[in-house]
Formats: C-alpha cells, structure tokens, sequence
C-alpha cells in the first residue's frame, strides 16, 4: 500500500507484538523507547545491561554537569540504560573522574559509567595506529591507506585487554543479563575476557562497520586470523548486511576449512580448546525518524536554518536553485572527490544548473592524528577550491563548505530545505545520513541519491542507486531524479519512511538484544527471568 500524508500523522500499529521468550518476529513493533524498555524488561527483568563502547555516550562539563553528545545510536542505549540502570565501560574522551553516575530523568534509576584513562602513547597505537590505520582502511577496501605497525597491534591488544580485566571487575559487583560489545575498536575483549577465566554471561558483540571480502593468496593480512578468533569468542556477533555477514562466514570458512560449519543460524568452529559456537546476526541499524520529523518540522529550527543559509549565500536570492545537501565525517571512504567529480559532470550534463543550484556539503573534520586523513581534506579542499574558481559567477558559489560539526536540530530542516541529497561513500557499513535525510523530508518530494556500496542502499528497497565509481552515470541518475515528476518523488519518499518508522533504531536494538537475552534467562542460577 502507498503510505499517505494522513498516515504519517498517525501512531503506528498500538500493542508490540514481541514474545520475549522467542526471536522478534517481523510483527514486533517498536513505536519509541517505551517500547523497547518494554521490551527490555519483558526479557531480561531487573537484571542489567552492561554495554562497552570506545566512546562515552556523555560529555563531562564540569562538576553535576554532563551533556549528550549527538550520536543517535549511542543515545539510545543511553535512555535504556537510563531507564532500567545498567553499567557502561567506555574509553574516556573528556576529564572528570573515572565513575560517573549518569542521572535517569524523574526516578528513573540511572546508570554507572567506568571512564576508561588508556596513556596516550598505548591510546595513539590503539586508535590512530591499528584500529583506524589498519582496521577501518582495510574493511572499507581501502588497502592503500593501511599505515600501521606491529607495535599498533601490540597496543590494540593491550587496551582490549584492559578493556576485559574491567568488565570482569565489574562482574564481581554486578550481574549483567547480557555484556554488550561494540565496534572494531573492541573485537579482542571476549577473547581476553574468556583467556582469564570465571562464569561470564552471554556476550554480545555488533561490527558497526563493513566486512571486506576476504582478499585473494598473497593479500591476506596476519593480523586478520586474530582479529577473527577474536570475535568468534562472543555468543552472537551482529553485522549491518547480509553481504557483510556472509563475507564474514566466508573468511572464517577459509581461515578454518572444515572444521567450520554454519546451519543458517549457529556457526561451529572447532579450536584448541574446544568447539565455539556463536550467532553471526544481521541487524541493520536504523534512525528513530519521529524525531528527525519533529526536529525538521520545528518552526525555530527551520527558521534558524535559513538563517544559516544566508550566511552561506545560500539563500533564495543567491542561490536560485537551491542546494544538494551532503553531511559526512571528512573520511576516505565517504567519496569526496567522486562526489565533486558527479557535481562537475551534472554541470556538463546541464549547464543550465550553473548559476543556481549548488552543493552545501557539511564535512566536519576528523581523525586528524592519521596521516591518510589529513592528506585527504588537503586534496578534497582543493577539489573544492578548484571547482568554485572555475564556474562562480557573481556572488554564486558551486561548492559551500561548512568544516564544523552542526547539531541534529540544524541537520534536519537543512535536509528539508534541500533540493536533494547525495551519499556517495565508496563502503560504508549503514549511513545514517541518508535515512535522516528520508525522516526530516516528511513528505516532501526532494529526493535522496545514494550509494550503492551503503548498508542502507543495500538493505532498502526503491532508492535512487548512484555509484562513487562512475560519476558520469551517477551525474545522469541525479538529473533524471531531480526532474522527475514531484508526486513520483514524493510518493518514493513517503514509502521510505514508513519502512524506517518500522525499521527504527528501538527495533534495531531489542532485535540485537533478544537471543543473548533468552539464552542469558535460561541459564541456571540467573538473576534474568522473563516477566
Ligand atoms: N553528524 C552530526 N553533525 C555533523 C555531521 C554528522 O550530527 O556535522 C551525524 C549525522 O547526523 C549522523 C552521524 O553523524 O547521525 C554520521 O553517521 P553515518 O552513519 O552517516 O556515518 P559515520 O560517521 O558513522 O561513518
């Protein structure tokens, strides 16, 4: 059925149909987060959550000061653990002491957060040296850029296992239903935390990032076997796509031959000291879109953005035709250079665009400790200035760069002012910008061009498909998309978003949680018990 107007205005469906006792069934509805605490408390009772990220999901500010940084994801793990208490193990980014009791609104209980100091020298190795000079260039097939050295893997390992020796010193005080691990900073945690011993829980573990396909003879890293062990000592490892989950498969199946084997839910693998067996998941991450809609929506939010667009000179006096907007980290694998490229050739394909419609592209920088990175603003920056000096006219400027990080509650009437967005990232394990962008059109009929080497691309279904490798043709699907009839746009729109408001980010968790969860209340002696 076509999604309506009317129907965005309406709740969806009443009553979350999930059984706890079994996996969410596509019937389960998740409306916001009282249905996931719902959830969470159906499933796992009193017994807590303990969640481990490199990043801590609060910014200290000074003494009973802390703010929420953006991050969607991060926030909503926060508000669960917010609502029914939980620990959070986190590398430390800001000062202030090393626990924390981050307060839960009106009664709610709050959570513990252990703040991690990891010394700088150990931290550099850890995370400019091996996870994003080696790890991050490598799973975004990026081989070119992979800069690390033995001693970074020497202090990934290190900080992974002081990461484990916390857990386990947190399990003395606490019994979690579940330890929920995140990211390629952390793939050695369960291994480490399993080499020194005890009862654990189940362990969780989600790869927020792509899953290379396993390279062929000769280019098969050392390093690639541990990090793959490592994983393997986690109950349930969750991956964005099924493409990434199955590439994950086949370089377990070549590392181990036979003594791997996969029934369509449980890989077996037969190591030294036994046979691990573990779910190797696929949970697309998701938005929650209500709140991009809102925040897109808000007369003051929208009147700050224009505001902000005529500092820009991208006003409608200025710019006449508007804007393509695009909001990415200034990283390799978001296709900078191939987006300017696809700019330079709709321009040849329609010159009648110069002169009105621009790109504003919002590119905080980032990661500026790895060489690869700072290289790369220097030759996107370039691209840029290069483009604006050969076709500014007048006051009218083809690329509008802002460098700085802009808040959520800015993003989203930018995304609905837009004539449109553009995700052109060469690998990209989701890309949340392009479902923030279908959330805050809220019906209106600029369209989004993705690419499609994205999770999202690849995991929903009627988007505009471009491709970082070949510019022109993308140049082609972006006319054809922008003078396509507005109804059509619209109506491609509006289904998008009705997937997403089913697909959400509390969807996405209890989906993440609900096996470990069941298995953790079935052990013997647990504090978990379904309600
Ligand atoms: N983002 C933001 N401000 C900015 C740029 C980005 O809040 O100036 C947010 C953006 O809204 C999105 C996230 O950062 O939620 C980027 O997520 P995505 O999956 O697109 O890429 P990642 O940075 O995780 O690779």
């Amino acid at each position: 059925m076509t999604p309506s107007l009317a129907l965005l205005d309406d709740p969806l469906p009443s009553a979350a149909l999930f059984d706890p006792s079994v996996d969410l069934g596509p019937a389960a509805v998740f409306r916001g987060p009282e249905d996931l605490v719902r959830f969470y408390r159906a499933s796992a009772g009193t017994a807590p959550l303990l969640v481990v990220t490199n990043r801590e999901p609060v910014v200290w500010k000074g003494e009973g000061c802390l703010s929420l940084p953006p991050g969607g994801v991060s926030q909503t793990i926060h508000r669960l653990l917010s609502r029914t208490g939980g620990r959070w193990i986190a590398l430390r980014d800001s000062g202030g002491p090393d626990g924390l009791r981050v307060p839960g609104e009106e009664g709610d209980p709050g959570y513990r957060l252990d703040r991690m100091e990891i010394p700088p020298a150990l931290m550099e190795g850890h995370y400019a040296g091996f996870s994003n000079g080696v790890l991050w260039p490598f799973f975004h097939d990026e081989p070119s850029r992979i800069s690390g050295s033995v001693e970074d893997l020497a202090a990934y390992r290190e900080v992974n296992r002081r990461v484990a020796a916390r857990i386990l010193e947190s399990l003395r005080e606490t019994s979690p239903a579940l330890v929920w691990v995140h990211d390629y900073q952390m793939a050695l945690v369960g291994r480490e935390m399993r080499r020194m011993g005890g009862s654990l829980p189940p362990l969780a573990f989600f790869w927020h990032i792509p899953w290379a396909a396993m390279p062929a003879g000769e280019g098969v890293p050392r390093w690639l076997g541990e990090i793959v062990t490592g994983l393997l000592s986690y109950d349930q490892v969750g991956f964005q796509t099924e493409i990434y989950r199955d590439r994950f498969l086949e370089t377990v199946f070549a590392l181990f031959g036979s003594r791997a084997t996969w029934d369509g839910e449980t890989l077996s693998v037969a190591l030294e000291g036994g046979i691990r067996r573990l779910h190797p998941g696929v949970f697309p991450i998701s938005i929650d879109p209500d709140h991009f809609r809102m925040m897109a929506r808000d007369p003051a939010n929208l009147l700050r953005a224009r505001l902000f667009l005529e500092d820009l000179g991208l006003d409608a006096a200025a710019s006449p035709g508007g804007y393509l907007v695009s909001v990415d980290r200034l990283d390799y694998s978001k296709g900078f250079l191939e987006r300017l490229d696809m700019l330079e050739a709709l321009y040849a394909l329609d010159p009648s665009l110069l002169g009105q419609l621009s790109l504003l592209q919002v590119a905080p920088s980032t990661r500026l400790s790895v060489d690869a990175y700072r290289r790369y603003a220097e030759a996107a920056e370039s691209r840029a200035a290069e483009i604006n000096r050969r076709y500014s006219r007048g006051g009218w400027r083809p690329v509008v760069t802002v460098s700085r990080s802009l808040d959520p509650s800015l993003l989203a009437p930018l995304y609905r002012l837009s004539r449109g967005c553009l995700v052109t990232a060469t690998r990209d394990g989701m890309n949340l910008v392009a479902k923030e962008f279908l959330a805050s059109q809220d019906g209106g009929s600029s369209p989004l061009f993705v690419s499609r080497h994205t999770g999202t691309a690849m995991t929903m279904e009627g988007l505009s498909l471009i491709d970082p490798a070949d510019p022109a043709l993308s140049a082609r699907i972006i006319h054809e998309g922008l003078c396509l009839d507005p109804l059509r746009r619209q109506r491609k729109n509006l289904e998008a978003l009705a997937f997403l408001r089913e697909h959400n980010v509390y969807r996405w968790m209890a989906s993440n949680l609900a096996r470990p969860l069941l298995s953790s209340s079935l052990r013997p002696g647990s504090l978990a018990r379904p309600a």
